[in-house]
């Protein structure tokens, strides 16, 4: 690396947190500008390098800022500094997690996360995980482990039968996606009806299995999940997993949101029954601040991860040493190192911090709850126990308001629908967050909507 380059990255990354804390939200971009903003076309001869250099830094500023204040689109955000400091340096590292012979102590990094995690959860020593590109992925190798548990055949014949999957109404659309993807399609999925809350109801679940035995199809997969997109619901595992076992099905918990919980103490209670899943996998990259993207899953029985994903390639692995060749239990083939950021942030705070993080995001959604309760004004849809508040604002179309805070650079703030309603969806997982800036936000917002009434009420 060179030092030039070194130096031109800090004076990018400084000018970067200078402008972000000026303008939180970036200004818009119209989309047919995209492309002519900054000069983004690739030439068959280079610029000057100083030309380059400003392009460089053009980009970066017009970039959407996600780490910033003013940033509640997604679930989630903050610059945690460890975290990013360990992602810097996996780049410059540049290993692949495939082999003991290239990874070497990163290997061991990675496996003390999953050892920690899996004891946290209290799955036991035949228990093991790997990391992924994303939740949508982990998500994936469970149904697969789960495809091949089913039925050892089919990774040699292929899907014979109706394999049926069940999981909520308010569950991630990964699943059907991944259906699609593993050969069990899409009308296989049940999408079991939820509580007011948004949860899974576990009377129903067991009703549709009985109706697809009975029908001659062939259960196999429950998915709970820890943490709805919209609402923030957490499906009763225990109970789920009483009606999993009763009928011989895989029961994974998605806490690609909200499995982060089980670091807290208190808040840990919303995994009851963890413990009997067969797998269960969680963003480090959503409410645990770390950059995206780090999606780790754990399962009950290693064994199901050599069983679905080890292929030999003698090309590759070399040495002899399975259980430190990672690659033998991974999707892919080169995988980044999306262990170190994660290692870094932990071995920094320790547990107790990873803790505090959660406690703090259900501390500032409870800030932001009470706020709304206390006015008129606003109408709240959300529930105790999670950190995505749904509410509505002097009965303005929240699409509406949501475009216009955005492209006026105000906010960023995505909506959400549940049931008949449609609603602003605020999400508190930014831990860098304090309560003052969650009131900020109620503080713009209304500034915003006070500015804006004509455009905003002729919408609506
Ligand atoms: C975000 C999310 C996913 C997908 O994770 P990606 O890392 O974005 O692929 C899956 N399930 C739930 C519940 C999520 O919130």
């Amino acid at each position: 690396m060179k030092q030039k380059d070194l130096l031109l990255f800090n004076e990018i990354v400084h000018t970067l947190l200078k402008e972000e804390k000026e303008s939180p939200v970036s200004p818009y971009l119209e989309v047919d500008q995209v492309s002519t903003a900054v000069d983004v076309n690739l030439t068959e001869n280079p610029l000057e390098d100083n030309e380059v250099q400003e392009i460089i830094k053009k980009v970066v500023l017009k970039t959407p800022r996600t780490a910033s204040k003013a940033f509640f689109n997604q679930l989630f955000g903050g610059r945690n500094s460890r975290a990013v400091l360990g992602d810097l340096l996996a780049v410059v590292l540049n290993n692949s997690m495939y082999t003991y012979k290239v990874a070497g102590i990163q290997v061991a990094i990675e496996k003390e996360i999953i050892n920690q995690v899996v004891r946290h959860i209290g799955y036991n020593q035949n228990a093991g995980g790997t990391i992924a590109t994303g939740g949508s992925m982990t998500n994936f190798m469970a149904m697969v482990m789960a495809r091949d548990n089913a039925n050892q055949d089919i990774r040699t014949k292929g899907v014979k039968r109706d394999l049926i999957i069940y999981t909520s109404n308010q569950s991630h659309y990964s699943i059907p996606k991944n259906a699609s993807f593993m050969g069990v399609g899409t009308d296989n999925v049940r999408y079991i009806a939820t509580n007011n809350k948004g949860e899974m109801l576990v009377e129903d679940l067991e009703q549709q299995i009985k109706i697809d035995l009975s029908n001659n199809k062939t259960p196999f997969f429950v998915n709970a999940t820890a943490g709805t997109t919209v609402l923030g619901a957490f499906d009763p595992i225990s109970a789920i997993s009483d009606v999993s076992r009763k009928y011989g099905l895989w029961l994974h918990v998605d806490g690609a949101f909200g499995g982060g919980v089980f670091f807290s103490n208190n808040y840990k209670k919303l995994l009851n029954g963890i413990e009997y899943s067969n797998s269960f996998s969680f963003n480090a990259h959503k409410m645990l601040g770390t950059p995206l993207s780090c999606s780790i899953i754990v399962v009950q029985q290693k064994q199901h991860l050599y069983q679905s994903f080890a292929k030999d390639a003698s090309y590759l692995y070399q040495t002899d040493h399975d259980d430190f060749d990672l690659g033998k239990i991974s999707l892919q083939c080169g995988r980044r190192n999306d262990a170190l950021k994660f290692w870094t942030l932990w071995k920094s705070v320790g547990t107790v911090g990873l803790a505090n993080m959660v406690d703090h995001q259900f501390l500032l959604a409870e800030t932001a709850r009470d706020y709304i309760k206390k006015s008129s004004d606003y109408t709240l849809y959300s529930f105790d126990d999670s950190t995505n508040i749904c509410f509505n604002y002097k009965n303005i179309c929240p699409q509406h308001l949501c475009t216009l805070l955005y492209e006026e650079a105000a906010l960023m703030v995505g909506f959400g629908h549940f049931k008949d309603n449609t609603f602003v969806r605020l999400t508190t997982v930014n831990a860098e967050n304090s309560e003052v800036d969650i009131l900020n936000f109620f503080t713009t917002l209304e500034g915003f909507v006070e500015q804006h009434m004509d455009v905003l009420n002729k919408t609506s």
